[in-house]
């Protein structure tokens, strides 16, 4: 018999009604034959509240507590989604990540997936119940509840699937699928139909919150499918997918903003060889990824080094930055207002005059580029955070995203 995983989202489950119409989803795959897993998220802006109150409380709570507050939230869903399919009649039964063997390391708020324990969910689909797993946490060796970081029951869903070789996947949303930007902020963004892992791979990681990198990056490993999906209708969403060599037609898939960023800068860093080394692997000691990493030389024998990072993780990194500087004798700038816009697209590899056109258009509308970071599919523009939104719109109109996809699409020019 096939399996489905099935995961909805926050707004999916937000209050009774639609926890009912998440069961009744569920309870028609099953009739249609097929065993099915739900993994669920917390209930709206549950997450939300729970952080809001933990910083009424404290300035920097104990990382272990703030995972130990965070998952209950998932722990309320599962109980009613289980309830809402007694309730309809079916079996069902539901599970934290502890009850089924879910383990991840012990880096609390940002955990990784070490194992699945997939044989107690096994035994309850075979007795033809609906398994409702809870997303977003795991369990350490030791038995400490982690969460997987924010949007983390997409990482739950990729890897239940995987462990259990689902034959299908289906991430439901609020939106209908993967579009070419957030349509919350640009009006015009367009459905996309396939989309390559490593397309979503960046354009998660670069501010599309829809899916969270980690899971993209677990889906590509395990060449696992990803239906994106509206928990509101019945139509096709976007399939999350191998790339294709018809995919390097298109030349800019999508563009994305990532606008809660901040920039550390340490000025007279002694210049000599190994300071970098021993600054980054501080830094990495304490779990924080830097982006945009820059180094410029003076000519008294000091450098200016400056990275970005996630402003969640400013807190962090000030109480890092600001040893280092104690050792090194060097002096820190902290800046917690800044946003990257980005193209991103496979047939960047192949086409060319993509950073020109994303250039001008920004210039055009006076928006001062701070820092350009280039991979092989995607460019990246970092800008003050007030002129964000307005950027990525402009970004997604230089390439015809929107509006005229077939002739936009494809064009080449210069190289990047
Ligand atoms: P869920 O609660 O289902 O996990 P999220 O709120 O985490 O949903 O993610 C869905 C939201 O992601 C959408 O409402 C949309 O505003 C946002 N989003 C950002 N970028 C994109 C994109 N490129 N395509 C679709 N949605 C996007
Ligand atoms: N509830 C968690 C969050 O809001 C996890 C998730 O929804 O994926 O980030
Ligand atoms: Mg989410």
């Amino acid at each position: 018999m096939s399996i489905v995983v099935m995961k909805f989202g926050g707004t999916s489950v937000a209050d009774a009604d639609k926890i009912r119409a998440a069961a009744r989803r569920a309870i028609t795959t099953q009739r249609q034959g097929h065993q099915v897993v739900m993994v669920v998220s917390a209930m709206g802006d549950t997450t939300d509240r729970l952080l809001d109150l933990a910083g009424q409380i404290s300035k920097d709570p104990p990382k272990r507590e703030l995972d130990q507050l965070l998952a209950t939230g998932e722990q309320v869903t599962i109980s009613l989604m289980a309830m809402a399919l007694e309730e309809m009649g079916a079996k069902a039964i539901s599970f934290t990540a502890g009850q089924i063997g879910m383990v991840t390391d012990d880096i609390h708020t940002k955990a990784r997936i070490k194992t699945i324990d997939v044989r107690r969910i096994r035994q309850q689909l075979d007795e033809r119940r609906i398994v409702i797993v809870a997303g977003f946490q795991g369990v350490t060796e030791e038995g400490a509840v982690t969460t997987l970081g924010r949007g983390g029951s997409n990482v739950s869903l990729v890897a239940i699937a995987a462990a259990l070789r689902a034959d299908v996947c289906e991430n439901y949303t609020d939106v209908d699928g993967i579009y070419t930007a957030d349509p919350r902020i640009v009006p015009n963004a367009r459905k996309i139909d396939r989309v390559s892992y490593d397309e979503m791979l960046e354009l998660a990681s670069l501010g599309a919150a829809v899916l969270q990198n980690r899971a993209v990056e677990f889906a590509k490993k395990y060449n696992v499918p990803i239906h994106v999906r509206s928990s509101l209708n019945n139509s096709k969403g976007t399939m999350i997918v191998a790339e294709t060599e018809s995919m390097e037609r298109i030349v800019v898939s999508g563009a994305a903003l990532k606008d809660s960023l901040a920039r550390v800068t340490l000025r007279n860093v002694p210049d000599r060889p190994g300071v970098a080394a021993r600054i980054f692997h501080t830094i990495a000691t304490a779990r924080m990824v830097v982006d945009d990493i820059i180094q410029t030389t003076a000519e008294n024998k000091t450098a200016t080094v400056s990275f970005t990072i996630d402003l969640a993780d400013l807190t962090d990194a000030r109480k890092v930055v600001e040893r280092i500087c104690k050792d090194l004798g060097c002096t820190a700038l902290f800046e917690d207002h800044l946003a990257r816009v980005s193209a991103v697209g496979v047939g960047m590899r192949v086409h060319t005059g993509v950073a020109e056109r994303m250039f001008s258009a920004l210039a055009k509308a006076g928006i001062n580029i701070q820092n350009i970071t280039t991979s092989e599919i995607k460019i990246s523009c970092l800008i003050d955070r007030s002129q964000g939104r307005q950027a990525l719109r402009l970004v997604h109109d230089a390439f015809g995203l929107g509006r005229k996809p077939a002739k936009a699409r494809g064009k080449t020019g210069r190289r990047k």
